[in-house]
């Protein structure tokens, strides 16, 4: 691996590898027969894609298997449930029809609790005649999450994403619109939405003229309670070139121009789990090129057993964020969905690797709020394992929640040292239910749109 080796004139060609194209990948031959087969179970069931970039600087293939940018985007045999893996691996040896072979795909994916933390059921928003909206998810009141339906793929796919059933072709498991109106009829009605956030998939796949159109109508008078766009991306990292070529790159920076000269503030929410994801000079010239323009930079990653489950390698990502600009905003507990039995933490060891990682960077990169879980309720924040009354328990609280008036407020679970997600924890002291528990009841009553994207 050389992290320099790319000429600052030339740009590479964009190109990827699939699950098609494992037998393709030249670096993959050192590897033994067996590893090779599972990445093909492995791929049938969940979404495989990386690009020649990534696999050619920065991967550091005479670290394979534990290389951490190895195990970010290459399948891996613990990702599937041995049943699971038995099955599709049996049916690729016998060389199974194609229409039995996806429906045990299928199957599998909707065993793989493909839409986490009620997004179907609470977060798409209706219109006024009670129709859902895909494409937009509103949990927290002052923002509104938009899919734009081409920015529904990623440069590469993380193994442990969270999104990885939108990446399937499974219609009915995907939420995306490409329908800027949907946006800006949504927006018209809540004057209370301060913040859109582009996410996906990643926006920065994305033609800049897709994008454009948009961003633009946000940037009329009527949209002036927009004050803030966050655009979540991992192109920094996994293809630097989408903001430094000479015309996809420079039409960029002309958009985002103009939505500072509106008078937005424009934050690239950048999806960094690994500072050696941050040595690459084209990443850096990205970064400074957008800083330039005056853009903010926030850092944000789940914290995922085999590539980022160690205090080091967070308090030198915080640090390497804070030199190159970027501000450390969030850690996040991976989610209940895909292949988590092979990426989870224990809530305990997440918080333990927080506090160790924040003691050793200086209160600069001390921005980071986490951990965070993502639940149905809110995102819920371990602050830590205390013991009040001689009982030992976590102290947690909200960071958002579905009810604002919940923020904020600490409550305490009965210490558990397994537990991986807010679900499998119990309130402490002999409560019976958490404080919102019965408002979070009254909200999940109401009936649920069928899932069934219009588009
Ligand atoms: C995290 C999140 C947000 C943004 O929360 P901030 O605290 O403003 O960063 C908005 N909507 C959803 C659904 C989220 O999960
Ligand atoms: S960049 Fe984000 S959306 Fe894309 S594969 Fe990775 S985690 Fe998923």
């Amino acid at each position: 691996m050389n992290a320099t080796l790319l000429d600052s004139n030339t740009f590479p060609a964009f190109e990827v590898y699939t699950a098609r194209d494992l037998e393709r990948i030249p670096q993959l031959e050192r590897l033994p027969r067996q590893a090779r087969f599972d990445m093909q179970v492995v791929s049938t069931v969940l979404p495989f894609r990386v690009n020649r970039y990534v696999v050619e600087h920065l991967i550091d293939w005479d670290a394979v298997p534990d290389d951490p940018i190895y195990q970010l985007t290459f399948p891996q045999r613990g990702m599937l449930a041995d049943e699971h893996y038995e099955t599709i691996a049996t049916l690729l040896e016998r060389g199974a029809e194609k229409a039995q072979l996806e429906e045990a795909v299928k199957r599998i994916r909707q065993a793989l609790n493909p839409h986490p933390a009620g997004q179907i059921e609470l977060n798409i928003p209706r219109d006024d005649s009670g129709e859902p909206i895909w494409g937009l998810q509103h949990k927290y009141p002052e923002t509104v999450l938009f899919f734009p339906a081409q920015g529904q793929t990623c440069h590469s796919y993380c193994t442990f994403c969270f999104r990885w059933a939108q990446f399937v072709g499974d219609k009915t498991l995907r939420i995306a619109t490409s329908q800027a109106r949907q946006l800006t009829e949504y927006l018209r009605r809540h004057p209370e939405v301060t913040d859109v956030l582009f996410t996906g998939g990643d926006p920065m796949v994305m033609k800049t003229s897709h994008l454009a159109a948009y961003l633009e109508p946000l940037l009329e008078p009527e949209f002036a309670h927009i004050r803030s766009i966050r655009i979540g991306t991992k192109a920094l990292t996994f293809w630097p070139f989408r903001f430094l070529d000479p015309d996809e790159g420079d039409a960029l920076m002309r958009l985002f121009e103009r939505v500072l000269a509106a008078g937005k503030h424009l934050a690239i929410m950048a999806h960094l789990n690994h500072w050696r994801e941050l040595e690459p000079e084209a990443t850096q010239r990205a970064i400074a090129r957008l800083r330039g323009i005056g853009a903010t930079l926030r850092g944000q990653a789940p914290l995922i057993r085999h590539i980022n489950d160690d205090p080091d390698v967070w308090a030198k990502l915080w640090q390497k964020e804070v030199e190159l600009g970027i501000i450390p905003y969030y850690m996040f507990v991976e989610r209940d969905t895909g292949a988590k039995q092979h990426f989870a933490v224990p809530l305990v060891r997440c918080w333990t690797i927080y506090r160790d990682a924040a003691s050793r960077v200086s209160g600069l990169a001390r921005t980071v709020r986490g951990p965070s879980m993502s639940a149905s309720p809110g995102k819920a924040e371990i602050l830590g394992v205390s013991t009040v009354a001689g009982e030992r328990v976590f102290v947690l609280r909200f960071l958002q929640a579905r009810d604002p008036q919940w923020t904020y407020r600490p409550f305490f679970a009965r210490y558990d040292e397994n537990a991986t997600w807010l679900d499998e924890l119990e309130p402490a002291f002999g409560e019976r239910e958490w404080f919102w528990s019965a408002a979070y009841r009254s909200m999940t009553e109401r009936p649920a749109p069928a899932v069934e994207p219009v588009n």
